[in-house]
């Protein structure tokens, strides 16, 4: 099945499909083996949307976090947060990904958080070395600042897109308005 991820994909998935809100929170739970509520819930809607099941999800998040806590209280202190988000506790509800829309205008990051919409919320100098980090033209990097200040976020996601995956500015006809959106485009591009 096409739609249909594990955890050892995730990533090389990161790296070649994976839009700047996703690497970042993929970056951090890797380096520092803990995701805080906000990016646990952006991060782990947007993997569950890509087709990673929750056996999956919770051996990935549980083998990340138990290199720093225990097995025991990972299960009770972030299992059920988990099983939560596929629709397996509480209410039961099916919770859709976070649109980007959602991402920039709602649960603002604090400085050491590392959700969010990374042309919304970072800092000029931070977005520049995430984006430098991606063997990009110092001009596109410019460019895609640019758009950021302006607010053009939609548009900036947009850009960065068709330059990492060797495409003209200007010619995806959509917009990117989806984290997972991005992520679809960009596998139908490179597989
Ligand atoms: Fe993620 Fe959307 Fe921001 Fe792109 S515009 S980085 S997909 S939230």
């Amino acid at each position: 099945d096409g739609h249909t991820i594990s955890r050892h994909q995730i990533d090389s998935a990161s790296s070649k499909f994976f839009p700047l809100c996703m690497s970042s929170c993929h970056s951090h739970i890797r380096k520092n083996h803990h995701l805080k509520h906000g990016a646990r819930r952006q991060y782990g809607l947007f993997l569950k949307a890509i087709g990673l099941s929750l056996e999956e999800a919770l051996a990935f998040f549980r083998e990340e976090f138990t290199q720093r806590i225990d097995s025991d209280k990972f299960d009770k202190q972030y299992g059920y947060n988990i099983r939560h988000m596929y629709g397996k506790e509480g209410k039961r509800q099916d919770y859709p990904a976070f649109s980007c829309a959602s991402i920039i205008l709602n649960n603002t990051p604090a400085h050491d958080d590392c959700h969010g919409c990374p042309y919304k919320h970072l800092a000029e100098d931070d977005l520049k070395s995430r984006l430098s980090g991606s063997k990009m033209k110092n001009e596109n990097i410019a460019e895609i600042i640019t758009l950021s200040k302006m607010n053009q976020f939609d548009k900036a996601c947009t850009l960065q897109w068709e330059l990492r995956h060797g495409q003209e500015p200007g010619s995806l006809q959509s917009t990117i308005v989806h984290p997972n959106q991005y992520y679809e485009l960009a596998k139908e591009v490179i597989g």
